[in-house]
């Protein structure tokens, strides 16, 4: 293995073990292996790395990978020295001694990969320290956050202009996997790199049909999921916690569909044995924490079904995403409810992280919230959130399209919930979760209702003109276009800014009518 590999497609063989480029590889890396700029926009899981590490490795020198996730560096460097490629970093997790024999590595011409924080470029230390070696590209990855109007800037980016200015004869790449149309525009500019070529990957993945069912009773749900629609197939189902992957798995089991748990929790030999065997057979649904699917190139997955909410539409699409890579008929299918709202809520309230942070973890779980909600078609919703636009306004192929929910006027029933709330409030010390209001709309005389003789209310029993299974629909949805919010370790409900526009009767609201059971639907029967 060495630096005079000349051929690229020889590189992906010899050093990788693949046996071919995905989609837009080939032509990136061509490019920069030829002395080209590039700007490639291609989703999470698409293969980006290879867009760098394969010309890094064909031209002479070393490959500069600019990265802003310190924490991933030793992994991908651990990745790919097992590969045989020599890699190392420079960041400040390191000590002086480390950091001294990495640079060292590298003026002697013995690394393959360098990989930065970006933060280190602002050091005319490390620009002198770069200039005494010989540097075959500059990867950016994250390009987005030199964009600074885009939801994850960091100030450092800036300083990359750099690059071009003292090395005008390296290529540079810079990678993203989310970008408008205005960031891309952005990136090229802030970085210098106004005759870069740029390489949009499609988002779209048309074999895959959307679905999102209203959470009932999720293991059964999944169930008849299976048994009508994927009876024999290999798939994938995502879970929140250890514990609900071995309950579901022991379940599936229970009636007659093979599943075996993966996460974090389980010892390595287990873990290896359960991932080859889904790599191996046929039709082994693997029930999965996140952990699972890093790295999984398997190409007919025929279903990913997720039991909780993702935390943000890019994990959705990641893990959605591991569906039908053959090309053929695959389903992503989510059972979402009221319970995944308030508890990512209270994970986001209760979490570490600064405010900022915080304040982007609600965002993104608002957009996944979005996503759920909508009416309209789900495959336009996704590719306009990454940026793209839909071929059509409706993709014919996501429950949406295929059965178009109908709305209704929530605005009398919000009104009475949001009332319930403003009751509630005013009691000192007390706080209640939705169990509680919905009980005292529905007139229950439970023992906790006795208790804080909520049966003595005003708006006690205002609400029987809905099931508790609607009423938490329409919490679900009043949370999820934030006219209602949850505070604090038992999921207080609370108002928000916007509540009082409806309490006052000036805006309506339009909720989704959801099926009294799950729907089951058998329009995949051709396959
Ligand atoms: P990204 O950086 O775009 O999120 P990665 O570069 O991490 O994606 O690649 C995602 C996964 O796909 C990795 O497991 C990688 O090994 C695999 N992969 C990438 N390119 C190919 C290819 N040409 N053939 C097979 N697997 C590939
Ligand atoms: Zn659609």
């Amino acid at each position: 293995m060495g630096v005079t590999e000349s051929d690229a497609r020889q590189t992906l063989h010899r050093v990788f073990g693949y046996e071919a480029f995905r989609g837009e590889q080939e032509a990136v890396v061509d490019h920069v292996v030829a002395g080209g700029d590039a700007v490639v926009l291609m989703p999470t899981g698409g293969g980006k790395s290879l867009c760098y590490q394969i010309p890094s490795l064909v031209r002479s020198g070393t490959g500069i990978v600019i990265s802003p996730l310190i924490a991933l560096m030793q992994d991908q460097v651990d990745a790919l020295r097992a590969l045989g490629v020599r890699a190392g970093f420079v960041n400040s997790t390191q000590d002086l001694d480390e950091r001294r024999s990495m640079e060292a590595q590298y003026v002697a011409g013995e690394l393959d990969l360098l990989y930065l924080a970006p933060e280190r470029l602002r050091l005319d230390s490390t620009l002198g320290l770069l200039s005494r070696g010989e540097i075959s590209v500059f990867a950016i990855d994250e390009a987005h956050c030199v964009a600074q109007w885009g939801h994850d800037f960091r100030p450092d980016y800036l300083a990359l202009s750099v690059l071009g200015e003292r090395w005008p004869d390296v290529p540079r790449i810079a990678l993203t996997a989310t970008a408008t149309a205005a960031t891309h525009q952005e990136i090229t500019q802030r970085l210098g790199m106004p005759d870069a070529k740029h390489f949009v990957a499609g988002f779209d993945r048309p074999n895959i049909q959307y679905r999102i069912v209203p959470k009932a009773d999720p293991k059964k749900q999944l169930l008849s999921f299976l048994k009508e629609e994927h009876a024999g197939d290999a798939g994938i189902v995502y879970c929140l916690s250890r514990n609900s992957t071995e309950k579901t798995a022991e379940y599936l089991c229970r009636n007659g569909i093979e599943a075996v748990p993966y996460h974090a929790g389980l010892d390595a030999g287990t873990r290896a044995r359960h991932q080859s065997r889904f790599l191996r057979e046929e039709g082994l649904v693997v029930v999965a924490t996140i952990a699972f699917g890093m790295g999984i190139d398997k190409p007919d997955v025929r279903f990913v079904a997720h039991l909780d909410l993702p935390k943000s539409v890019e994990g959705y699409y990641q893990e959605t995403g591991r569906a039908g890579r053959d090309g053929a008929p695959s389903t992503a299918w989510m059972a979402y409810g009221l319970q995944d709202v308030v508890q990512q809520r209270k994970l986001i309230q209760g979490g570490e992280g600064d405010e900022a942070f915080r304040r982007r973890a609600a965002s993104h779980l608002d957009s996944m919230l979005a996503l759920c909600e909508t009416v309209r078609c789900r495959r336009a919703q996704l590719l306009k959130y990454f940026g793209q636009e839909p071929a059509t306004a409706s993709c014919g192929n996501c429950d949406t399209c295929l059965a178009p929910p109908e709305t209704w006027d929530g605005t009398v029933v919000s009104q009475k919930l949001l009332s319930t709330v403003v009751r509630l409030k005013r009691e000192r010390g007390q706080k209640f979760g939705a169990g509680q209001i919905i009980d005292i709309l529905l007139g229950r005389k439970t023992a906790k209702i006795i208790q804080f003789d909520h049966d003595q209310l005003s708006v006690f029993g205002i609400g029987e003109e809905l099931a508790e299974a609607e009423w938490r629909g329409v919490v679900r949805q009043l949370l999820a276009q934030g006219l209602l919010a949850v505070e604090g370790e038992y999921g207080t409900l609370v108002l928000t800014e916007e509540s009082g526009s409806v309490l006052g009767r000036e805006r309506e609201v339009l909720l989704r009518k959801e099926a009294p059971k799950p729907a089951s639907r058998s329009s995949k029967g051709d396959r």
